[in-house]
């Protein structure tokens, strides 16, 4: 059975297991959870393909595990591996062809027998080379005596010895070309094998033949001693696990095919130009179930007869990037984070506040209300560099201190270039916090997947020669010019102004480094122009995030935590949220007094919040809260 039902073998606390961060494991620390042996009862969550998995393994289907880095693909094949029968394992020989020396013949024999035949062959070998020596040395001795004593002739004994000695040695180089190529050796396994093949080259993936820089002359290492297995050999009978499947090149794939097809494939040398490469031997098996994995990329790129070779004969599953925060999950975590230590071997177990402040950091990673993340890897990475500061410090235990200190070291790439330019920023002050400007407004924006900056907008509407554009530079110009589109449907009820007959000059302020999300500045786009057009300045403490519809509809997006912490380090005292992205929140404690989120569901509450000047103001959202109100009803009458 598999072992998503593993529980832990520690006390619990029932009653009130919901509420604890623990799901009311009662312990001291990590070191009082028991770590379960199988691979797959170690697995959180990936429900789904640990049943694949399992169910794969039955009837030897192969499998194509699709979703981000880190949640657990690898580790699911290699428990696959675990799950295989064997029984089934086998040797693999490579023996010599005295017909044709450039096809060496191939053997298989249940695993363990290889070596036996091997040393068989080795002993036979050693026993014939005693017994030529012994009749070598006779030799000598007859024609050294017949030289000495019956011809007189020392010199030319002496002589005829060399010679006779060297032919038996040139000649004995023969034998050894009779003890086969031990290629695949199964007699150690304790499972069936789990072979890695991401990123590997042609030769480490199909088999190589080593070239031979002594290609004639006695001197040349035979063929059948020169063939390496590849890893679909290696895998034979177990688990060929191909993370990254689309990198592959085209040919290896192709190759590849042929060898799920076939369960058998000769192995050549692989540069074409080497000695290896006349070299073929007769077919290897390779009855080996793959499991291919990727991203949603990878599925489109890969080879199509492939993929739809695995699709055929197997099963296709997504991976889980969350996974629903719960009492039972949250212990699992806990369970989690001793496999990690008792994996790493070095690291002093956590307790119980340390085990606390992970579980908080992967409901924060899930960015996802009521939700942990699944990328296990990264937080796999986090409780390491925690356990590693304790264990510097010669600690017992690992504790709440150590996670929070790794926290700050494990930034990724992104967040430290994020903090360091609102550092920079801060510097040339070019993020504006205080006071009130028309047509500037603090947008937000993420860089990489895990950290948000302040991205100002500026806007500027000037008469227009011809008929009006909306000029922006750049990668943002089309999402510029959508944002203005969307809130032109909305100024125009509004505004005397006609802003078709304008030029609107929308700049975002130094947005070189890292990307802008799509449609997520809409709204900061939006109330640039307003408050360009209409001559009402904006304050400047206030970040801004969200989507809009052409009805004034504030909709959700992404990044909104991350986005939240940029503007609250950059100095802002309020930030604007999509009232959608509400439960989406994970904001760390030390930022929650430092700033204050104002969740809205329409343009007009975002302008009534934003915007500065009381007079012009109101009248302005007033006649937005009318207008669009109208808009809306004539939408659903119309
Ligand atoms: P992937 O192949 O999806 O990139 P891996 O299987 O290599 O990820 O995961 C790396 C490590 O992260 C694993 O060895 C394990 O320690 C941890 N890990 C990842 N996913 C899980 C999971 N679902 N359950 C337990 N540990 C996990």
């Amino acid at each position: 059975d598999l072992g998503s039902e593993v529980e832990i073998d520690a006390p619990v606390d029932e009653e009130n297991a919901e509420d604890d961060i623990l799901g009311g494991l009662e312990i001291d620390s990590t070191h009082d959870i028991e770590v379960p042996d199988r691979l797959v009862d170690q697995v959180i969550g990936q429900d789904h393909a640990r049943d694949v998995v399992k169910k794969a393994a039955k009837q030897r289907r192969h499998v194509m595990m699709i979703g981000s880095p880190g949640t657990g693909k690898s580790m699911l094949a290699k428990a696959m591996s675990q799950l295989l029968p064997k029984e089934e394992l086998q040797d693999v020989l490579v023996y010599h062809n005295p017909d044709d020396g450039n096809e060496p013949k191939v053997r298989t024999v249940p695993a363990g027998k290889g070596d036996q035949i091997v040393d068989a062959h080795k002993e036979e070998a050693r026993k014939r080379n005693q017994m030529r020596s012994f009749l070598m040395w006779i030799i000598i001795a007859i024609v050294i005596g017949y030289s000495l004593l019956i011809v007189q002739q020392p010199l030319l004994g002496i002589l005829a010895a060399g010679v006779i000695y060297l032919a038996f040695r040139y000649g004995s180089r023969g034998n050894d070309a009779m003890i086969p190529n031990l290629l695949v050796n199964n007699a150690e396994q304790n499972t069936a094998p789990f072979e890695d093949a991401t990123g590997a080259h042609a030769g480490a993936l199909l088999g190589d033949v080593r070239h031979d820089p002594f290609q004639s002359g006695g001197m040349e290492t035979p063929s059948h001693d020169r063939v390496e297995p590849g890893a679909i050999h290696k895998a034979n009978k177990g688990v060929l696990f191909v993370d990254e499947i689309n990198t592959l090149d085209i040919r290896s794939q192709q190759k590849l095919m042929t060898a799920i097809q076939e369960g058998k494939f000769s192995i050549t040398g692989q540069s074409e130009r080497s000695s290896g490469a006349m070299v073929q031997t007769e077919p290897v098996p390779c009855d080996f179930i793959m499991i291919a994995a990727g991203n949603l990329d990878a599925m489109e790129n890969m080879h199509p007869a492939l993929r739809s070779r695995i699709k055929g004969y197997g099963y296709e599953v997504y991976m889980d990037d969350t996974i629903e925060d719960d009492a039972e999950m949250r212990r699992k975590y806990t369970r989690f984070i001793a496999q990690e230590v008792e994996k790493d071997g070095r690291l002093p177990h956590f307790d119980q506040e340390a085990v606390e402040e992970v579980i908080l950091e992967a409901r924060r990673r899930a960015g996802r209300k009521g939700h942990l993340t699944l990328k296990l890897r990264d937080l796999g990475g986090l409780v390491r560099v925690a356990g590693d500061i304790a264990r510097a410090e010669d600690k017992e235990y690992t504790e709440r201190e150590d996670v929070l200190q790794a926290k700050r070291r494990s930034r990724s790439i992104e967040q430290q270039l994020a903090d360091n330019y609102i550092e920079r920023r801060k510097d040339y002050e070019l993020t504006v916090n205080q006071g009130d400007v028309v047509g500037r407004v603090n947008g937000l924006a993420v860089m990489g997947e895990d950290s948000g900056i302040v991205l100002p907008v500026m806007a500027e509407v000037t008469p227009s020669q011809g008929p009006g554009e909306v000029i922006a530079t750049g990668q943002l110009k089309e999402m510029a010019q959508e944002a203005v589109q969307n809130v032109s449907a909305i100024i125009k009820k509004f505004s005397d102004e006609d802003i078709t007959e304008k030029d609107v000059h929308i700049q975002f302020v130094q947005a070189g480094e890292g990307g802008v999300d799509g449609d997520s500045a809409s709204i900061t786009v939006a109330t640039a122009v307003i408050s360009a057009l209409e001559d009402v300045p904006v304050e400047q403490n206030i970040a801004m995030t969200g989507s809009l519809s052409v009805r004034g509809d504030v909709l959700p997006v992404g990044g909104v935590t991350h986005k939240i912490e940029a503007a609250a380090k950059s100095g802002l005292d309020k930030v604007i949220i999509p009232k959608a992205n509400e439960q989406d929140v994970m904001i760390e404690e030390e930022y929650e007094e430092m700033i204050e989120i104002i969740p809205v569901s329409h343009i007009s509450e975002v302008l009534e919040v934003a915007l500065a000047g009381e007079p012009e103001k109101d009248g302005l959202v007033d006649r937005l809260k009318n207008i669009t109100g109208k808009a809306l009803e004539q939408r659903e009458v119309g």
